[in-house]
C-alpha cells in the first residue's frame, strides 16, 4: 500500500493536480484495499482520506489501509464538502471512464473552486505492471479456469445447450475457489461461433462443427481469460485450416512481445500471418487486451495501440477467424511479459479440441 500511494502522489506531481479523486471499484481495491462497491478516495499532498457510507463501515474497517477512514452520514460529495477535503484546490484529477455525469456534478458542486480533469491513464498506470502477489493471483484464476476447461470436455456431447454448458462452467469455477466468473461465459456453437461475443444460447451442440468456448474467473479480484475451440466427432478439413492459421498467428504474435514493443507490432505479426492465407478480413478484433483487477485493462494489442508493452504485465493474446454461416475459431492465452520476451500463463494444449 505505502508503495502504491507513493505512486499516487507521483501522479499528482506529473499531472500538475492538488488532488486525485479516486472512485472505480478497481482504484479503490488497488490503491486502499477496499473490496465493496460503495466508496470514493481523496488524495492530496496532505493526505489521503477513504469515504464510504455506514453499510461498509465494519469491511472498510477491515480493509482500508493507508488511508484516512470516514463513515459519511449524507452523500459522499456532501461530505467532502463539509471537511473541506477539497479547500484551496485548484486541479483535481478524476478517473473520466469510470465517473458518471452524476457524480461529476455533485462533486463540482461539493467544490466550486475546483477545476475536475481527466487522470484516469495515470491512476490506472501503476495497475498494469503486476507484482509477486497480483501474479499469484492471475495464476491461481488460470490454473482454476483451466481445471475447469478439461472437466467440461468431458461432459459435452452431441445435443447439450449451449447454456448448460455456461451454467457447468461458472459452477465448477466457484466450486475450485473463484469469487466468481471473470465475465459472462462465452458458449458458442456451430454457426453461432462466428459471433466473436455471442452469449451462450438454448441452441445445441452438434458433432462435426466448431463450438467456441471463452471464459474466466476471478480470484482475489484478478482475472483470467481463456478461449479454445472445440469439436465433437469429426473435424472437417476447413475448420482443421482455420485453426492451424489461427495457431500460425498465436505464434506469430507471441514471438512479437518483448517490453518496448508496442501494442499495433504485436497485433501486426498475427494479422500478417492471417493475410498469407486470406483470411485478415475475417479477424474482425484487436488482438488482445492487459487482464488484471479489470477483464480488460492496457496494454491494448490492436491495430491502432501506441501503448508500450513492459516487464510484469499479463496480456492476452487471442487471433480468430470467423466466416459467417460456417463458425469461428479463436485461440485466446494469457502471458507475462518478461525481459526479454514473454512467457505463457496458460498451459492447456492450444490444438483442435476433438472429443471423440
Ligand atoms: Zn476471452
Ligand atoms: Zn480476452
Amino acid at each position: 500500500v505505502r508503495r502504491r500511494s507513493g505512486a499516487l502522489r507521483d501522479a499528482l506531481r506529473a499531472g500538475g493536480l492538488d488532488a486525485l479523486l479516486l472512485s472505480s471499484a478497481h482504484a479503490l481495491r488497488y490503491y486502499a484495499g477496499f473490496t465493496g462497491t460503495s466508496g470514493l478516495a481523496v488524495v492530496t499532498p496532505a493526505g489521503a482520506w477513504f469515504l464510504t457510507d455506514p453499510r461498509y463501515r465494519e469491511q472498510a474497517r477491515a480493509e482500508v489501509r493507508g488511508m484516512r477512514r470516514i463513515v459519511a452520514s449524507g452523500t459522499l460529495t456532501g461530505e467532502i464538502a463539509a471537511r473541506g477535503l477539497l479547500q484551496g484546490c485548484r486541479r483535481a484529477g478524476f478517473e473520466e471512464e469510470q465517473v458518471t455525469a452524476d457524480l461529476l456534478a455533485h462533486l463540482r458542486r461539493s467544490a466550486r473552486g475546483t477545476r475536475f480533469v481527466p487522470a484516469g491513464t495515470p491512476v490506472e498506470a501503476p495497475m498494469l505492471r503486476k507484482d509477486t502477489e497480483e501474479l499469484a493471483a492471475i495464476r491461481r484464476a488460470i490454473g482454476i479456469s483451466e481445471r475447469v476447461l478439461d472437466e467440461v470436455l468431458g461432459l459435452l456431447r452431441p445435443g447439450l445447450r449451449e447454456r448448460e454448458v455456461a451454467a457447468e462452467i461458472s459452477h465448477r469455477q466457484r466450486l475450485y475457489g473463484a469469487d466468481g466468473d471473470a465475465f459472462e461465459p462465452i458458449v458458442a456453437a456451430g454457426a453461432r461461433s462466428a459471433l466473436p461475443h455471442a452469449r451462450a444460447s438454448a441452441g445445441r451442440i452438434k458433432a462435426g462443427e466448431p463450438l467456441l468456448l471463452d471464459f474466466g474467473c476471478t480470484v482475489a479480484g484478478y482475472r483470467s481469460d481463456l478461449t479454445r475451440t472445440v469439436v465433437l466427432g469429426r473435424a472437417p478439413a476447413r475448420l482443421r485450416a482455420l485453426h492451424a492459421a489461427v495457431l500460425a498467428a498465436q505464434e506469430a504474435a507471441m514471438a512479437a512481445v518483448r517490453p518496448g514493443t508496442d501494442g499495433r507490432t504485436v497485433d501486426a505479426a498475427a494479422r500478417g500471418e492471417l493475410r498469407r492465407r486470406g483470411l485478415e478480413r475475417h479477424f474482425v478484433h484487436s488482438l488482445g487486451h492487459g487482464i488484471g483487477l479489470r477483464i480488460h485493462e492496457g496494454p491494448r494489442l490492436s491495430a491502432r495501440s501506441t501503448d508500450p508493452l513492459a516487464e510484469g504485465e499479463v496480456v492476452t493474446i487471442e487471433p480468430g477467424v470467423y466466416l459467417p454461416g460456417f463458425g469461428g475459431v479463436r485461440i485466446e492465452d494469457d502471458v507475462l511479459v518478461t525481459g526479454r520476451g514473454c512467457r505463457r500463463l496458460t498451459r492447456s494444449p492450444r490444438d483442435l479440441l476433438v472429443i471423440a
